[in-house]
């Protein structure tokens, strides 16, 4: 999509620290990170979130296998996975992606 933030990232045209890229996905810093360890994953393919139809499970399980890879990548045993899936619990962009978070003491539930 032209005017989505992530697809831009993914086709380079925006730049971000990239951690991890492979043939479906790529996991980026965070811009505005929330732990010491905030990597974002998405599929290269555009999808809204989990409830888009297109989010078939090839490409979640792309996209979480990317979030295991990043993990072991940044040498984490402990991390949260998180999705935001919507406006009213806090998605701000409208590509699917995986918050991938550690490195500090985390408290549930979330907020
Ligand atoms: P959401 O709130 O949709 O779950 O997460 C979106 C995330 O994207 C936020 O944590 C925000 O800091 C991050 N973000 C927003 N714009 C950019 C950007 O231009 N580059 C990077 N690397 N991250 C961004
Ligand atoms: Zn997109």
């Amino acid at each position: 999509m032209s005017d989505c933030l992530f697809c831009k990232i993914v086709a380079k045209e925006i730049p971000a620290k990239i951690v991890l890229e492979n043939e479906h996905t790529v996991a980026f810093r965070d811009i505005n990170p929330g732990a010491p360890t905030h990597v974002l994953v998405v599929p290269r393919r555009h999808v809204i979130n989990l409830s888009d139809e297109g989010a078939d499970a090839e490409l979640l399980g792309q996209v979480m296998s990317a979030a295991r890879d990043v993990a072991k990548k940044e040498g984490l045993t402990d991390y949260r996975i998180a999705i935001n899936n919507g406006a009213g619990v806090g998605q701000s962009v409208f590509h699917l992606h995986v918050h991938v978070l550690a490195g500090r003491a985390m408290s549930w539930p979330p907020g």
